[in-house]
């Protein structure tokens, strides 16, 4: 982290600026892998779909290159990270969607999910000397992508029959992995058990599978979001619970600062009174920047105390309570999240999940990648 400015004098104003800015710690990324390496013995795939969940392909991709391969959702991305990863292998998770998809997915050699018949035709179509892997998806209970279970022996009989294809192997997906309690996975379960009987390699587990040990020791997990330190579970189970460190420190600066008498209120809509007086700052952070539009309140970290947000989100700034800190607070850095606050926690008091923060941050955030 870079020293804290002493922004209050006319000198450093030159260098004043709103300073709204998300460090991302490729160290962390690299230990959370080791982590999911120890916790899980089989394959590892990294997923970094969505820019790498909103903390940076670029920055991420080096700092992974343990992992056994790579999955995205769209061509775009498997693109991108083609030029990041030129020998691991990468998959697509959704497949492809038309001609042009499946010749990239050839030149480029990306692995393909199957979960609809336009895509095994895709594949019939190919003439080329190619050699596709293939990951046949069956729905055993989320009713999301994947053919029903009954289709599978005709789907697998039909991807055998084509030259082009190379590997199947078979692919599931847990839609409440990040319950510690559900009949819904042991119903999946049971489905992955006979998946696993009919001979081919498989991946079944996400973060939450591998964190609530459901993963198959010989499978391939398919990891996201622990990759960034950030755990699916409840409380009590965060990441930090795991080992797993913040891939992301968002911070964001205190840009004016000042008292309110009792009565007063803030933000759009009148959203908050004042009890009593108090003292309140203004970040430079909004939903314009990824910290999302809420009326539920979380707080931010200020000097290592948690300091409440009050009032509504607005699109370039929030408001805080700092009535119990010093007065000199304008141009201080909070942490909005990651750090010693847990993005898992923010998720929880803004009734959202941690996926939606990291990813919802924009374009207008300063990145740096810090080792
Ligand atoms: C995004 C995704 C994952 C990764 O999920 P996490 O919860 O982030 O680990 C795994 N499998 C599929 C099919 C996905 O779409």
């Amino acid at each position: 982290m870079p020293k804290q400015n002493n922004l209050n004098n006319h000198q450093s104003s030159l260098h004043r600026e709103r300073g709204t800015t998300a460090y991302i710690n490729t160290t962390h990324i690299r230990h959370n892998l080791n982590v999911f390496k120890q916790l899980h013995r089989g394959k590892v795939i990294a997923v970094v779909k969505a820019d790498a969940y909103g903390h940076g392909l670029t920055r991420v991709v080096p700092a992974l290159s343990a992992c056994d391969a790579f999955a995205v959702a769209t061509i775009e991305e498997a693109l991108e990270l083609r030029e990041l990863a030129a020998d691991k292998k990468i998959l697509l998770l959704e497949g492809v969607f038309n001609r042009y998809e499946m010749n990239k997915a050839i030149e480029q050699r990306f692995d393909v999910v199957v979960h609809q018949d336009y895509q095994i035709g895709l594949l019939q179509e190919v003439n080329s000397p190619a050699e596709i892997d293939v990951w046949l998806k069956i729905d055993t209970g989320m009713n999301r992508l994947g053919f029903d279970k009954n289709e599978l022996a005709d789907k697998l009989a039909e991807l055998k029959a084509i030259d082009a294809v190379a590997t199947i192997r078979l692919m599931s997906h847990f839609a409440s992995s990040d319950l510690l309690n559900s009949a819904q996975t042991q119903t999946q379960i049971q489905c992955n058990s006979w998946l696993k009987s009919l001979g081919h390699e498989y991946s079944f587990s996400n973060t939450g599978a591998v964190l609530n040990q459901l993963a198959e020791p010989d499978e391939w997990a398919r990891v996201g979001v622990g990759l960034f330190g950030i755990s699916p579970l409840a409380a009590g189970y965060w990441g930090h619970t795991y080992g797993l460190k913040p891939a992301m420190h968002l911070t964001a600066k205190i840009i004016s600062s000042k008292t309110i008498t009792a009565g007063a209120l803030v933000g759009y809509g009148g959203n908050f009174m004042a009890k009593h007086d108090m003292r309140i700052g203004i970040v430079g952070i909004g939903y314009a920047d990824g910290y999302p539009w809420s009326e539920h309140g979380s707080s931010v970290l200020l000097d290592g105390l948690k300091a409440p947000v009050i009032g509504r989100v607005s699109m370039d700034m929030i408001a805080i309570d700092i009535t119990n800190f010093d007065h000199q607070m304008t141009g201080k850095q909070v942490t909005i999240w990651g750090g010693d606050l847990p993005i898992e926690s923010v998720a929880e008091d803004l009734k959202l999940i941690p996926y939606t923060l990291s990813c919802g941050i924009t374009r207008r955030v300063k990145f740096y990648a810090i080792q």
